[in-house]
């Protein structure tokens, strides 16, 4: 059977393509995809997965301090970046084969090459080979950016390097205040690399809950990352192997790797997007998709990273799964974006999902915040100064939570479930009337009983004095002193 003529061509193997695929097949279509690289994309070969082993890792040296106020003695541990690095290398060609097996499996021709296109329906292998589709699916992802170019950039690594370092850096300098910024400062951190995290802004995470940026910025500080803000890396000098960084006040660090992590763009260099008229962003250079998924051309789709919307691996897999469904089997559905919830793994971890307290306040009238920063009761006795913080955000003329934003070393897993339950549209009385599961940390959830601030829009206090209960006063500032959990 010849592949010169197909239903769905798909660029791209990552989290969205394999999914977009797999389900189209289901229904009977004939997918092609093309994979320049290795099937499975960024999450599998260089995002989600070895990330979150390599946080695995960088966890045990603070567990096994712990273990010594359990009683524990720990007599010797020695620790091999190149076995961590191999281990997680044959997870990796494991978790690859397995998304190829299952591809060919659901009958769909697997490519490895690089997919241009030549115009509206025809695309060119890097074989050689043309293919013409019926339907094209762009799910290209992204590329790490590196900026402006500055004096010794060719010193720099992204995160596509930082997976198969050959030895583990004794010390890094970060750039970056986001997500694999902090994810990566820790994971060094812990490891046992001396970090500095420079930051061009006044306080990392922008986008996440002011309370959650504050906590988790003195967190890294306790653990040892030295944060320099209002700092970018201005020059890299190398020498034999390792790197003198100009920071731009003028400060010199030595250190033996740079890791710059200050976004991603949508990955559409030489894609030949032009010869099929594909709209793109000017700014971002995303491509530009309504929500159907559907491009500027009819035919042509795009998903996941390449559309920068949410760049987050699920998002990806529901829009792949949600496209097939619609144009292969005739579903009508539609991705779903309010309360997506995200986790930064970070030490300890941030999970969190819905409204921050500023959004809140800006799109509500009356919002309850409920928050408290407390010693885990691990911390007692193994000595951790770490400490662990919750926080829900309420409509407090509905009772609706609007938002949950947890820092604790198990803040992702205890999100995760928090969203079913925002989604749901739970209330504060819901949270309230469940029982608590002693003794967890997730409990606080559910037993924080008094508001620590309640916060009226500007130009509306009149309205809401006869709402006010009687043992919470107002205070001019929309506050209500109050934080009965907190130690
Ligand atoms: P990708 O998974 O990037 O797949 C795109 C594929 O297209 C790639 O394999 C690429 O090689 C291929 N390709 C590109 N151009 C062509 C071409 N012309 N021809 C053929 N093939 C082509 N998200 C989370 O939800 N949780 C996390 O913990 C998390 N951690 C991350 C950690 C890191 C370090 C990074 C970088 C990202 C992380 N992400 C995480 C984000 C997540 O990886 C992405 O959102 C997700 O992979 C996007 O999926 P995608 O299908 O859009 O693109
Ligand atoms: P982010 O967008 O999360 O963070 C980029 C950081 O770089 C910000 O602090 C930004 O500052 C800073 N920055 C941007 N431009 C410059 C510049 N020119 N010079 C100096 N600093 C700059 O991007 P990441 O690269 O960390 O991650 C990319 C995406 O991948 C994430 O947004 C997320 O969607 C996904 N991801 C998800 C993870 C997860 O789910 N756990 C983990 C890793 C990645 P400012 O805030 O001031 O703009």
């Amino acid at each position: 059977m010849s592949w010169s003529e197909v239903d769905l061509f798909i660029i791209g193997g990552g989290s969205g393509g394999v999914r977009a695929a797999r389900i189209a097949a289901s229904y009977g279509a004939r997918v092609l995809i093309a994979e320049e690289y290795r099937v499975g994309g960024t999450c599998v070969i260089r995002g989600c997965v070895p990330k979150k082993l390599m946080v695995y890792a960088s966890h045990i040296p603070d567990e096994m301090r712990d273990a010594v106020g359990f009683g524990w003695t720990i007599s010797s541990t020695e620790f091999d970046w190149a076995t961590l690095i191999a281990n997680k290398n044959s997870e990796i060609a494991r978790l690859e084969a397995a998304y190829t097996t299952n591809l060919e499996k659901s009958g769909v021709r697997v490519v490895k090459a690089r997919a241009q296109f030549e115009d509206a329906h025809c695309l060119r292998l890097s074989s050689g080979e043309i293919v013409r589709a019926k339907y094209i699916l762009i799910a290209t992802g992204g590329a790490p950016d590196k900026g402006a170019a500055f004096p010794g950039i060719e010193h720099v690594i992204s995160s596509n390097d930082v997976f198969d370092l050959p030895n583990l850096p004794r010390r890094v300098l970060v750039q970056g205040g986001g997500y694999i910024a902090v994810e990566f400062a820790c994971i060094f951190a812990g490891l046992g690399s001396e970090v500095t995290l420079a930051y061009r802004g006044d306080n990392i995470l922008r986008g996440f809950d002011e309370d959650v940026r504050l906590h988790v910025r003195g967190e890294l500080e306790k653990s040892g990352i030295k944060l320099l803000m209002r700092s970018t890396v201005a020059k890299v000098e190398r020498c034999a192997d390792q790197r003198i960084v100009c920071l731009s006040g003028g400060s010199r660090v030595l250190v033996d790797e740079v890791l710059f992590a200050i976004g991603r763009r949508p990955n559409i260099q030489g894609l030949g997007l032009e010869k099929a008229g594909v709209a793109l962003n000017p700014v971002s250079g995303a491509v530009l998709v309504n929500n159907m998924a559907q491009t500027s051309v009819p035919h042509i789709f795009a998903i996941g990273d390449v559309t920068d919307r949410i760049n987050l691996t699920p998002v990806a897999v529901r829009e792949g799964q949600a496209f097939a469904d619609r144009v292969f089997g005739a579903r009508s559905v539609e991705v779903d974006y309010g309360d997506v919830p995200t986790a930064v793994f970070s030490q300890p971890q941030i999970g969190a999902v819905g409204l921050t307290e500023a959004q809140a306040r800006d799109r509500f009238p009356l919002v309850d915040i409920y928050k408290t920063t407390f010693k885990p009761l691990k911390a007692t006795l193994s000595g951790s100064a770490s400490r662990t913080l919750m926080k829900l955000v309420v409509d407090a003329s509905t009772g609706r939570i609007l938002g949950c934003h947890v820092v604790s070393p198990d803040a992702a897993e205890i999100v995760q479930m928090a969203a079913v339950a925002i989604r749901m549209k739970a209330t504060k009385e819901d949270f309230d009337s469940t029982m608590a599961l002693h003794p967890t940390s997730a409990e606080e959830l559910v037993t924080m009983r008094e508001p620590f601030a309640r916060h009226v829009r500007q130009g509306e206090e009149k309205s809401f004095r006869s709402c006010e209960q009687p043992d919470c006063a107002l205070s001019q500032s929309g506050h209500i002193a109050a934080s009965p959990k907190s130690a």
